[in-house]
Parts: C-alpha cells; sequence; structure tokens
C-alpha cells in the first residue's frame, strides 16, 4: 500500500470494477491527486487491460504484449488502490456489497462499473458453442496465439468473421496481414453494406481494400444459425471456416439487469448525465457498460476514456457532498481505422482520408496514452498525501476525516490499540452469517479467552508461530497467503493441521473501513482453513499502520511421524516444490518495476498450499523436509545439513524461478533481507561461473510461503516428482542429490555444484 493512502485514515470504501478505460485512467489521476480519506479497491478479472485502439495492431503483430495491455494490478499500487483480482457477478444494492465469484463481497459506499461490453452471442443458435467473440479479449487473444501456431507449423487456416463494423473489418485486416498465404479471411455481415455507421467513401475505401487483400465478404447475409465451423446466413448461404469469430454489436453483462439495476432496454446500465445509476445514484457507471440516459453514444473506447475525467470528478465530489456535475459527451468523433499496412483511414461526418500520416497520428495518440501508464514516476509527493486544508471543507467525508485523523493522533497504544470490538464483533457476524455452515468456525461462538482443546491419545502437538505483514493489498489474498505461510512448519513435518489463533493489525480507518478490511482479511484465513481442515479458536486484534497478520498454528502427529528438517539421508534427490523469486518479484513490484503477469504468477505460486506436498513426500519416504521461507532456499538448505554436514550438490539450472524474478534481480531489485541471507555464501562452494548466473543471486532471495524442500531415496525421486506434479505442484524438480560421501569437515562449504 503507497504511503498516501496510509497517512490519511479512511472512512469511506470505494469499489471500482473493472478496469477499463475509464477506471484506467481515473486511477492515474487518483494518483496524482488521492481522495483523501477514501479507500479505494479495484475489482478487475484480469491484471493486464487490452487497450482497444492498439488491439488490432497486437493481432497485426505491430504492438506488443505489453505495449497493448495497462498493467492494472501496477497501476492500482501507484494510485494507492487494492487491487482485487475477481470476477464481479453482481451487486446487492440494498447491502451495498459487491459480489464476487467464489470469493467474499466487497463492502462499498459508491460502486463504479467499468467492465465494458462483449458481443451479443445469445441470440444466434450455437454462437456461444462453436464461435468466439471479440470480448473477453484473453479468450480471443489465446485463440488467436493457436491459429499463428497453427499456421507457422504449415497448416494453412481459414477464418470467418461475423461482423462488418470498424472492429470486425480492421480485425479481418490484421489477421489476415499475420496469416499471409497462410491464411483465409472470410467477412460476414448483415447489413446491404459494412461500416454502415460511417460515410459512404469511407465504406468503398475499405471495401476496396478488403478486395485487395483477398478478404471475401458476404454483405446482406445475416448468420441464424452457428455450427461446427459453419455459418449459416438467412439466405441460405453456408460459409465454412476453420475458426468462427463474433465482432458484432455490443451487448451488456446480465448480472447489471439481475442487480436491479434500472437499464436502457439493451441492458446497460442506464446513468445520469453524472454518470449516477438513474435508480441507485451511489452507483456510478461509465465506458460501454453504461448509457447516459436521454444522449446514448456508439460503444467506443474514445468515450470510455473521455468519461473518466468527468467520471473522477463526481465521485469527488460525491464523496464531498458536493453537487454533482452534468457530462455531455461530444456527438461526432474522429475514428482512425488502422488498414493494416502502415496506413490508416479517417473517418469523421463526411470526411475519408486514408494516409499513412493518418497511421503515424494513430500510432502517436495510442502509445501516448499507454505511456501514462507504462511510466509510473515515483512520486516524491506519494509519501505524503495532502492534507485537507483545514476549514476549506465542511462536507461530511471532511469532517469524519479530521475526526479520525484527530482519534488517530490521539491513539493509545498497549491494549487500548486494539480494534474496536464492534468492529471485530461486526467482521465476526458477517463471517458466520455468510459461511454458516464452516467447520472452520464451529468452535468460535464457544470460544474461550484461551483456546482448550484435547490432544488425541497417543498423538504429540506440534505448534509454530509466523507472523507478516501485509505484501500485497487485497486483505482476503493476503489473509490467505499470511495463513499458507504460517501453517507452512506443520505441513513441512507432515503434522495434521488442528486450529489456529489469529494476531490482526488492521490500519487505523472508519470502523465501516476496518471492519470491511478486517472480514475480508478472516475470510482468507477461514478459507485455508476450510482446506485444511483446520478451525479458527480466537485471536486478538490491534490497531496499526500496515495491514499484518500472525496465526499460531497447531496440528497433531503420532510420536516418530513428524519428518524432520535436519536429517537428509546419503544419496537422496534433492526435491523443490514451487519456484523461487518471490521476495526480488515484491521489492520490484513495491518500486512499480513489476509486471502485473510476474506478480499474478507469484501470487498463484504463494496461493498453493504445501499440504498435499507434504503428504506426497512422506509417501515417498522423504528422509528430510523444510519450507523455504526467510532464509531463501540456500539458507534453509544449510540449515538441513548442517547437523549432519551433509554435502549437497546442487544443479542451478534446475532450480526453479518465476517469471520475472531474473529480471528483476538481475536489475540489481534484491528483497531487504537478500543482503544478510547472502551471509550465507560461506556455506556455498561457488565456481566463478555459478556465480554469474542468473539464478544465483535467487538462492538467497527470501520466499513467503515458498515451497517444500525435501530429501526423497534417488529410485523413488521421478515417480515422486511426478505425483507432485499431478497434484498440482507443476514446478517441482529434482535440484539436487546429497553426496554419498563421508560428512564435511568443520567449516567446510556444504553447497556445492
Ligand atoms: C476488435 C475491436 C477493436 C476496437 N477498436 C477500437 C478502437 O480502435 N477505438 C475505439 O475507441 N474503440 C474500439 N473498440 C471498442 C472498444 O473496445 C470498447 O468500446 C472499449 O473497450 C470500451 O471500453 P471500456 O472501458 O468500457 O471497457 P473495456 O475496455 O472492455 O474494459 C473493461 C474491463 O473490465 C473487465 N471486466 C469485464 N467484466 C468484468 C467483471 N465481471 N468483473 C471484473 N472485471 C471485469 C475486463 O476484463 C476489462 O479489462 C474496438 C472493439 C473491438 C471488439
Amino acid at each position: 500500500m503507497d504511503s498516501a493512502s496510509a497517512s490519511i485514515p479512511a472512512a469511506k470504501n470505494l469499489v471500482l470494477v473493472g478496469g477499463g478505460h475509464s477506471h484506467a485512467l481515473a486511477l492515474r489521476m487518483l494518483a496524482m491527486e488521492p481522495l483523501a480519506g477514501v479507500q479505494i479497491t479495484v475489482v478487475s478479472d484480469v491484471a493486464h487491460a487490452p487497450y482497444s485502439g492498439m488491439l488490432p495492431g497486437f493481432i497485426a503483430g505491430y504492438y506488443t504484449y505489453d505495449e497493448a495491455h495497462i498493467d492494472v494490478r501496477r497501476l492500482c499500487q501507484f494510485a494507492g488502490a487494492h487491487f482485487v483480482q475477481a470476477e464481479c457477478v453482481g451487486v446487492d444494492v440494498s447491502s451495498k456489497k459487491v459480489l464476487l465469484k467464489g470469493r467474499s463481497a466487497l463492502a462499498f459506499d459508491a460502486v463504479s462499473i467499468n467492465t465494458g461490453s462483449t458481443p451479443r452471442m445469445d441470440n444466434v443458435p450455437g454462437a456461444d458453442t462453436f464461435a468466439i467473440g471479440s470480448k473477453p479479449v484473453p479468450a480471443l487473444l489465446q485463440k488467436w496465439n493457436s491459429i499463428i501456431a497453427r499456421a507457422k507449423s504449415g497448416s494453412r487456416q481459414s477464418i470467418a468473421i461475423v461482423g462488418g463494423g470498424a472492429g470486425g473489418v480492421e480485425i479481418a485486416l490484421c489477421m489476415k496481414r499475420r496469416l499471409g498465404d497462410q491464411g483465409d479471411v472470410t467477412l460476414v455481415h448483415r447489413a446491404p453494406e459494412i461500416l454502415e455507421t460511417h460515410n459512404p467513401k469511407v465504406r468503398h475505401l475499405f471495401s476496396q481494400l478488403l478486395e485487395e487483400r483477398g478478404i471475401t465478404v458476404h454483405t446482406g447475409e445475416g448468420v441464424i444459425e452457428v455450427r461446427n465451423g459453419q455459418l449459416l446466413c438467412n439466405s441460405g448461404r453456408t460459409v465454412e471456416a476453420d475458426h468462427l469469430l463474433w465482432v458484432t454489436s455490443a451487448s451488456p453483462a446480465e448480472w447489471i439487469a439481475n442487480s436491479g439495476l434500472k437499464t436502457d432496454t439493451n441492458g446497460f446500465l442506464l446513468v445520469s448525465p453524472t454518470l449516477q445509476s438513474v435508480s441507485h445514484p451511489f452507483v456510478f457507471g461509465a465506458g460501454d457498460a453504461a448509457t447516459i440516459e436521454g444522449k446514448p453514444r456508439p460503444k467506443s473506447g474514445v468515450f470510455a476514456v473521455r468519461m473518466a475525467k468527468p467520471l473522477l470528478d463526481n465521485l469527488r465530489h460525491f464523496f464531498n457532498g458536493e453537487p454533482l456535475r452534468a457530462y455531455r459527451p461530444q456527438k461526432e468523433f474522429l475514428s482512425l481505422i488502422g488498414t493494416a499496412n502502415g496506413e490508416a483511414v479517417a473517418s469523421r461526418k463526411f470526411l475519408a482520408w486514408r494516409s499513412s500520416l493518418m497511421w503515424q497520428l494513430k500510432d502517436r495518440i495510442d502509445r501516448k496514452f499507454m505511456r501514462k501508464f507504462e511510466d509510473l514516476p515515483l512520486m516524491p509527493g506519494m509519501a505524503e498525501a495532502p492534507e485537507p486544508a483545514s476549514g476549506a471543507r465542511t462536507d461530511s467525508l471532511a469532517d469524519e476525516v479530521s475526526e479520525l485523523r484527530r482519534r488517530s493522533q490521539m491513539r493509545c497504544l498497549g491494549c487500548a490499540a486494539k480494534v474496536g470490538s464492534s468492529i471485530l464483533t461486526g467482521a465476526l457476524d458477517r463471517l458466520r452469517s455468510e459461511r454458516s455452515d464452516s467447520p472452520a468456525l464451529a468452535l468460535l461462538d464457544h470460544a474461550e479467552d484461551a483456546a482448550v482443546f484435547a490432544v488425541p491419545g497417543g498423538m504429540e502437538m506440534v505448534q509454530t508461530v509466523d507472523y507478516l505483514p501485509a505484501l500485497v493489498d487485497d486483505p482476503l489474498l493476503f489473509g490467505r497467503i499470511a495463513t499458507l505461510h504460517c501453517f507452512s512448519d506443520i505441513f513441512a513435518m507432515g503434522a495434521l493441521p488442528h486450529s489456529a489463533l489469529a494476531t490482526a493489525l488492521v490500519p487505523f480507518a472508519s470502523d465501516t473501513v476496518a471492519g470491511e478490511t478486517l472480514f475480508q482479511l478472516l475470510s482468507g484465513v477461514v478459507d485455508v482453513l476450510e482446506e485444511t481442515g483446520a478451525a479458527l479458536y480466537g485471536g486478538h486484534t490491534a490497531e496499526g499502520n500496515v495491514l499484518a497478520l500472525g496465526l499460531t498454528c497447531n496440528g497433531f502427529a503420532a510420536p516418530g511421524s513428524t519428518m524432520e528438517k535436519s536429517t537428509p539421508a546419503c544419496g537422496h534427490s534433492i526435491i523443490l516444490t514451487k519456484a523461487i523469486g518471490t521476495g526480488t518479484l515484491f521489492a520490484a513490484s513495491m518500486r512499480l518495476k513489476a509486471r502485473g503477469r510476474w506478480i499474478d504468477s507469484a501470487i498463484a505460486s504463494m496461493s498453493l498450499s504445501n499440504l498435499t506436498a507434504s503428504r506426497i513426500l512422506r509417501e515417498y519416504h522423504a528422509s528430510a523436509c523444510t519450507d523455504v521461507t526467510g532464509f531463501g532456499l540456500a539458507g534453509h538448505l544449510l540449515e538441513m545439513l548442517r547437523p549432519l554436514r551433509r554435502i549437497a550438490r546442487l544443479d542451478i539450472e534446475a532450480i526453479p524461478l518465476l517469471a520475472g524474478a531474473v529480471d528483476t534481480s538481475s536489475g540489481g531489485i534484491l528483497s531487504s533481507l537478500h543482503r544478510q541471507n547472502s551471509r550465507a555464501m560461506h556455506g556455498l562452494e561457488t565456481p566463478e561461473a555459478i556465480s554469474r548466473h542468473a539464478a544465483y543471486p535467487l538462492l538467497f532471495d527470501p520466499q513467503t510461503s515458498g515451497g517444500l524442500l525435501a530429501m526423497v531415496p534417488r529410485e523413488k525421486s521421478s515417480d515422486c516428482v511426478a505425483a507432485l506434479i499431478a497434484a498440482g505442484y507443476p514446478e517441482t524438480t529434482v535440484i539436487g542429490s546429497i553426496d554419498d560421501a563421508a560428512p564435511a569437515a568443520e567449516n567446510a562449504a556444504l553447497i556445492r555444484f
């Protein structure tokens, strides 16, 4: 979390649903001028949102993935907003909650919807099943990558595109350009002419272009049914192709109308000129997802971009209790449609100008727009958010924030720094009501001040404690990662998880904001406890400057059944179950130097429980096992080797690395713990070539919720790796072996290459 949002206590929650063009720009502006006193959470189903203006150019191969996508995760960090990667499935307008697929709902004081649109596919039988829509874009790009791969391997591909608007025509030209002789492209359009919303000269220009490029065009053909590889048209014509793409008129997500929000006749969120829902003024909407009452405009990225500023201004006014201002969208706009040969056609009213200059203009505009999201300065001002000038605002938010500031300055320490009991009770009540049948919460109702439980007869109790400040800003995700991290020692020992007591540190904020943070945090904890078969027995909370979580974890084990870490057997193979690199990646993320997708894969790795891996390693008779955490791979391996002075031979090439970890570490971005960890170097015998290897610094990289490191009999190691991969640990690898040789002499290096 950036210090701007941390320095002013949050009094209200704003949830931005969708990382579309309007929200992306609004976030950029928020970084420059924060919305003081408001905790902003962005919900997006993707970490990298495609930029529509460059999408056809990306398909044609003119732009790279990063050039054509907005890194929403990184942008949120820049803006001091929490990023929650999840799909919104509805808004509960009565309890003011955003409903998410597969995770707890998010409470809000205001919500803004900028989730775009998808082509309508439900009105033609078979379209949903046999064709792929131009949106969601990630699915389209996945399909396109597979088409390209097949074409590259020499197999000629045929594509039929339904929809002859600007999107369909541009995609047709770009796909043909990229496939060349390896592809046939056909365009099918319902109206008598393509591009019917553009002037006749533009239509003529593109009709000629399509013909010149060998693209077959069928106009006046409405598709009435789609079958596998076939489009059936109302004239009786059948168009056959290997791949069917759907680029027809925009349609809204069904959840908007299903949420009880008033919509236009097509189901788009109906908003007033202030961009507020006409039925629920605390719901805002922008971009394709919304239609302004009395001022409908084409569903185009141009409008989504233009709406960003009025949307943000009105959100500010809303929270500050000021009158909102009407936004008047322009009626005409200049379209620049690429022709996939270094030219573009400028289209506006009666203008039709095809020229390379127009492509240069379009390219310059698009690149300039995207630079706003790529070049994110670490502004000195980010550290200190501007204080609301005293007496400058008399609205309710300003009053609430100044009251919170006053209270935050007067906050007592010791026991008085605890989160208020009503906040805790509220969060726990909500957990109980939303997850009434969760076994992880079954004992919480009867909890005493201290946990009391019986250790089953003949068993031993295994107990561990760990604590970490949040490294991701989504409290639920952090709760999950922290719980897995804290339980990791229990898993590594092969004990049966039983229970946990939580110590939660929640940033000082209003009761509503702190309560929501605590609820989300505990939801993440409970998710893991449920999967693990353990229960939450109680805990304590406190207010702090940052979100943090500690857990005391309990497990049971039959005497002598636990896996120990310091007993690696001679000749055994060394297995690592997860890739390494979280330390450098999150250090880079803090400096806005990590790509969102690198952080995505690091999060996926950290969110993976070590429980099953531990069971498998036990089945394969691991002689020793530990989890890789703060000391890094080398530090933890040395811990395992030292007691018996065993020697490990590591294969540096085999060590699995998280995507981006080499980029960030070789760029000199290392975790603050790295320097201390690299003191372990004296325990390594490192040839020159190894010390220059790109993976070498990562041996000392501290891991959060890292994988298990275990020694398994050599003859069983391939089967063990296969079993771990099949169980969902795809990065599992044999990274070396324990020497058969006699123990190393005192002070001799224990890790060799
Ligand atoms: C092929 C093609 C080319 C185009 N070219 C142009 C062009 O050159 N210029 C132009 O102005 N317009 C163009 N358009 C139109 C343009 O794509 C849209 O009008 C524009 O993207 C709308 O922007 P938006 O911000 O409303 O939504 P989007 O850009 O669609 O962004 C919405 C975001 O919300 C996310 N999201 C969606 N649903 C959910 C959910 N339930 N939960 C969480 N997140 C969600 C999506 O992943 C996405 O990142 C083109 C369209 C197509 C199909």
